[in-house]
Parts: structure tokens; C-alpha cells; sequence
């Protein structure tokens, strides 16, 4: 398992609890808007966090955080994660996972054996519009099953979305809605323009008020929407 990031305390990243979060390297996609194009594009300019090091810390921090957040990059895409993870709740720790849900073979696993409290699901557009993700064909079907899977095995969930103007409009949302309906939770993350993976993303985020409306298909679809950013 190699760790190329980590930071000790949020509040933000994992609801309801106080975590630490960990990045990894690589991703199966290349979606123009990224914010880590680093860990995507060049993992190793970055040098490994040694392992035994970040479980000695997490044993340190495990009596004022509930939680590690595995972030990435595509943390799927880790050999070694689920022996990571086991480490990890074995210190008594939950664990909240997000995933662009490419390799639902490996979330199966990773819930089969119960080291997943929290999945994250970043749904990025609709189906249809993924090859504009990546530079080859992206495989939708994976995606369908992950999405699934995080509806009917995950103990807690979200789906995620940011806002991309453009990429996300209503008509994908409604798309996008029919895929997951009947989902507890879907969080409308607004976009933020900064530092991106091909500089050919948008340059202005969507309007606070636009949130209304993307917010009133969403709700649609899912038991609760929730606005992050706006
Ligand atoms: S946004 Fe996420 S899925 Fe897309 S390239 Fe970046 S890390 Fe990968």
C-alpha cells in the first residue's frame, strides 16, 4: 500500500465524525476539472508516507478522531488497500472510502469483508457523457454496479456531484437521478475553478442560485439532498 498524502484532523470529510484523511495515487480517469492532477498524472513526484509511521499516528490520534477517510487519486486502484484497511480498524477506527465506483469488484470486497463503514460514490454526469472523463472508453456498466452496490450493501452512504457548468446541467441530473433513485443521500458539490488536471474546465463556478434548481431535481430522485460549497 503506498500513501501519498495525509493529513491529520477534519471535520469536514467523513459526516458526523472527526477523521484524518489519506491520499493515494493514480486514477482510472482524467476528468479535466480534477484538483489533484498531481496524484493523477505523476504520483510518484511525490514521495511514499511510510506506512508503519501513519498507523504509529493514527494509534496516537484514535482518542479524538473516529475516523480515516481514504481519498485519492482512486484509492480502489491501491494494492494492498484492504490489508491497509484491516490495519486500520483494527486500531478501532471506522472507515469512509471515495471512489469513482470504476472497480465495483473491488468495493464487493472491501463490504463483503465489512471494511467500509462510509462509501462515497463521486457521480460525476450522466453515463453517457463519462468518455468526456477520459482519454479512452470509459466502462458505464462498472459504474451502474457500483452505484448499486453502495444503495444495497454499504451501511452508509453518498453520492457525490460537482457542479461542473456545463457538464452538469438538469437534464443530467435527471439522468443521473434515474440511475440512483430511491438513494438516501446525494451531495450537490459546488465547483470550484482553481487548480485543474487539463485547464479546460470552466473558469466560473454556477451561481449560488442556480443551486435551487439543480437542488429541486436532485430531490426528485433521492431522500435528501445536501449543498456543499454553495
Ligand atoms: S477528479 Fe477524481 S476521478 Fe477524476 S481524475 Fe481526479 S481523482 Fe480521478
Amino acid at each position: 500500500m503506498r500513501i501519498k498524502g495525509f493529513q491529520g484532523t477534519s471535520l469536514l470529510d467523513f459526516p458526523g465524525r472527526v477523521s484524518s484523511l489519506v491520499f493515494t495515487g493514480s486514477c482510472n480517469l482524467s476528468c479535466g476539472f480534477c484538483h489533484n492532477p498531481g496524484l493523477v498524472l505523476d504520483p510518484d513526484q511525490y514521495p511514499d508516507y511510510p506506512l508503519d509511521d501513519l498507523l504509529d499516528e493514527l494509534k496516537q490520534r484514535r482518542s479524538f478522531i473516529d475516523g480515516v477517510v481514504l481519498s485519492g487519486g482512486e484509492p480502489t486502484l491501491a494494492t494492498g488497500l484492504a490489508g491497509f484497511l484491516e490495519q486500520v480498524k483494527g486500531l478501532g477506527l471506522q472507515v469512509k472510502l471515495d471512489s469513482n465506483g470504476l472497480l465495483p469488484q473491488v468495493l464487493s470486497s472491501l463490504l463483503g469483508r465489512k471494511l467500509i463503514d462510509y462509501l462515497a460514490i463521486d457521480f460525476k454526469t450522466s453515463p453517457s457523457r463519462y468518455n468526456e472523463l477520459h482519454t479512452q472508453p470509459v466502462d458505464t456498466a462498472a459504474l451502474l454496479a457500483s452505484c448499486r452496490l453502495a444503495i444495497e450493501n454499504a451501511p452508509e452512504y453518498e453520492f457525490r456531484t460537482t457542479c461542473v457548468p456545463g457538464l452538469v446541467t438538469e437534464k443530467e441530473l435527471h439522468e443521473m437521478g434515474r440511475v440512483i433513485k430511491g438513494a438516501r443521500r446525494w451531495v450537490l458539490q459546488q465547483f470550484l475553478p482553481r487548480e485543474q488536471l487539463l485547464g479546460d474546465a470552466p473558469q466560473e463556478a454556477y451561481p449560488v442560485a442556480k443551486f435551487a434548481q439543480l437542488r429541486q431535481v436532485a430531490a426528485s430522485y433521492v431522500e435528501q439532498v445536501e449543498g456543499r460549497g454553495w
